[in-house]
């Protein structure tokens, strides 16, 4: 199995490179977002109570989204491997996802951070809540939130995965193919990838 993780702070394109990796590299994509905008629009009891944070810019709590990840792994198990995006956001999550993937006897074999200035990411968030009608990227409270918490949470995995010899920081700023051809390369780099 390839397991990626695709790393970086809101707005950094996360979402734009994975749905690229996963087409060359046959893996199938898990959201928290994503999942927890589907709960949301089903009014599910996880749904409404994931509003709440998702609205304000605070993280949900770790066992929900632990909980949607495990669930999300034990119903794609033939998959040939996954590329976590927006997961793990806090160290507690990061742990988890280990003991998770070691009951599946695999790991984690890259995570991709993507580098791009605050300046830029707002400007980003703004425009793709224009486009997309994403509540969240169109109040500068909440966007300033999601980075305060992504500050607060989400860099210290950065150091985490550094220490596990797991992170490659990626220029994020420029042109999306350009980033992705970087991504890439560092996949293709990785010890047994070749037969890919
Ligand atoms: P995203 O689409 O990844 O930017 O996530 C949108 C919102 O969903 C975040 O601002 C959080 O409120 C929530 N969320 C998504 N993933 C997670 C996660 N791994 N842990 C906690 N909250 C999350």
């Amino acid at each position: 199995m390839l397991n990626i993780i695709i790393f970086g702070p809101p707005g950094a394109g996360k979402g734009t490179q994975s749905a690229k990796l996963i087409e060359k590299f046959g893996l199938k994509h898990i959201s928290t977002g994503d999942l927890l905008r589907a709960e949301r629009k089903a009014e599910t009891e996880l749904g409404i109570q994931a509003s709440e944070f998702i609205s304000k810019g605070e993280l949900v709590p770790d066992s929900v989204v632990v909980g949607m990840v495990e669930n999300f792994m034990a119903a794609n198990t033939e998959s040939k491997g996954f590329i976590f995006d927006g997961f793990p956001r806090t160290i507690p999550q990061a742990d988890a996802l280990d003991h998770l993937l070691e009951a599946h006897k695999t790991r984690i074999a890259i995570v991709l951070g993507l580098e791009v200035d605050e300046d830029e990411l707002v400007k980003r968030l703004l425009a793709r809540g224009k486009e997309s009608g994403r509540a969240d990227d169109q109040n500068e409270d909440t966007i300033r939130n999601r980075f305060s918490e992504y500050n607060a949470k989400t860099q210290p995995l950065i150091n985490y995965y550094k220490s596990q010899d797991k992170y490659t920081g990626v220029d994020g700023m420029g042109e999306i193919d350009r980033i992705f051809e970087d991504l890439s390369k560092a996949i293709f780099k990785l010890n047994g990838s070749a037969g890919l």
